[in-house]
């Protein structure tokens, strides 16, 4: 009988495994890869998730991490260099690293992680989730972390299902050679088609990620618009198929809360598997890394309460609390953006107005003031 289980071991599990573990609970982490492991992402770490990682003690310096300044926006003629709010820094680092690291933060701090371990089934007794069924067996909790990601079949097999009336995302990203690999600004292309953008983030490493993301799943293909989207731009930036490290891949980005509610009796859901990716960015990292931690405060203090189960239920409250601004922001965004006429007006009115861009920066990217 573990304190905790926690289902899956990227940056929303680890974030909440190695909180619960300083606090002294008996923490398995169930992962169904093993690391390394690819995981799709564009890897843009803003200073949100930043000072996230740093409450997990992770050192943020050194080989592999690449220091970014803030965001140049792009759209029509104009472009904006928008430095990250109060000199914050942001970082780019790949997700076979940055998993990796967090996942083995995790065990250091105590929790256990089981690799190659799939989670098959909730273990359910007298309407309330007490534990797992995985590949290898089945682990008994008095809390179970469902962290598995977008598609988070555990949160299938409750019966939560995404909301319909919430934005889904569809973003695809290919890592190229490029000279260009040690820009210091985030580029986002923003009217490269309706309610979608491109992005180019160098790592620092010889290489950028390159990616498109779009609000509706039914787009065209982005295999397509992203190929178009390449040739149109500088050869400086070196992305043709001779310097393409890999094929172009796609993922879900499940977002402003698409998938609630965020607790049921006797399981937390966080991160993507509860939707948590901002609409207005498509930034998940960040949001998965707080709710782990969110998750973990409450559950440390539950179990020192006589009254576990009114401590968990303010969980969901807490993530909200949280997030509550730049995901309404978004959802009104990702509304107006599906309007071609008002995004083309909004970014070229928008480029030329650089303090409305930095407020819109740090209201809708939920930017520490
Ligand atoms: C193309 C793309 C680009 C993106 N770019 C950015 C970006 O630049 N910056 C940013 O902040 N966000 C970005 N995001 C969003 C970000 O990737 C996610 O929000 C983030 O990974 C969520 O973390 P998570 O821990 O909730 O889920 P995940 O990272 O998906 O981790 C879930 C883990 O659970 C494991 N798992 C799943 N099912 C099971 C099971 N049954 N049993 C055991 N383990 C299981 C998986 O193997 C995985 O390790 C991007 C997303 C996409 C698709």
């Amino acid at each position: 009988m573990h304190d905790v289980i926690v289902v899956g071991a990227g940056p929303a599990g680890s974030s909440a495994a190695t909180h619960l573990a300083r606090s002294g609970l008996d923490v398995l982490v169930v992962e169904k890869t093993s690391f390394p492991r690819e995981k799709v992402c564009g890897d843009g770490l803003t200073p949100r998730a930043v000072q996230e990682l740093k409450s997990l003690g992770v050192v943020t310096t050194g080989p592999g991490w690449f220091p970014t300044k803030g965001v140049r926006l792009l759209g029509g003629d104009r472009r904006l260099e928008l430095p990250w709010p109060n000199g914050g820094l942001g970082l780019t680092r790949t997700r076979a690293d940055l998993d990796e690291i967090l996942a083995r933060n995790a065990v250091r701090a105590g929790a256990t992680l089981r690799e190659n371990t799939k989670v098959t089934a909730p273990l359910t007794a007298n309407g309330r989730v007490q534990g797992v069924r995985t590949s290898t067996g089945t682990h008994k909790a008095r809390l179970v972390i469902a962290a598995d990601g977008a598609s988070s079949r555990l949160s299938v097999a409750l019966g939560l299902r995404p909301r319909r009336d919430r934005p889904i995302g569809i973003a695809g990203r290919r890592y190229f050679r490029s000279p260009r690999h040690d820009d210091e600004y985030l580029e986002i292309q923003l009217d490269l088609a309706p309610a979608g953008y491109g992005w180019i983030f160098g790592m620092g490493d010889g290489t950028c990620n390159v990616g498109v993301a779009f609000l509706r799943t039914d787009h065209p293909d982005y295999h397509q618009l992203c190929s178009r989207w390449l040739a149109s731009l500088p050869p400086s930036w070196g992305f043709t198929e001779d310097n393409a490290v890999g094929p172009l891949r796609g993922a879900a980005l499940p977002m402003g809360f698409s998938r609630r509610p965020h607790y049921l009796p006797g399981v937390l859901l966080a991160g993507d598997s509860g939707g948590m990716v901002n609409p207005s960015s498509g930034e998940g990292i960040s949001y998965a890394l707080e709710a782990g931690r969110l998750a973990a405060e409450v559950i440390t203090t539950a179990f020192r309460s006589p009254f576990p189960e009114h401590v968990l239920r303010k969980y969901p409250a807490a993530v909200n609390r949280a997030n509550s601004t730049p995901f309404a922001l978004g959802r009104a965004f990702t509304r107006a953006l599906e309007n071609p006429h008002l995004m083309r007006l909004a970014t070229h009115q928008g480029l030329a107005h650089p303090p409305l861009m930095r407020t819109a920066l740090r209201l809708l990217g939920g930017l520490p003031t």
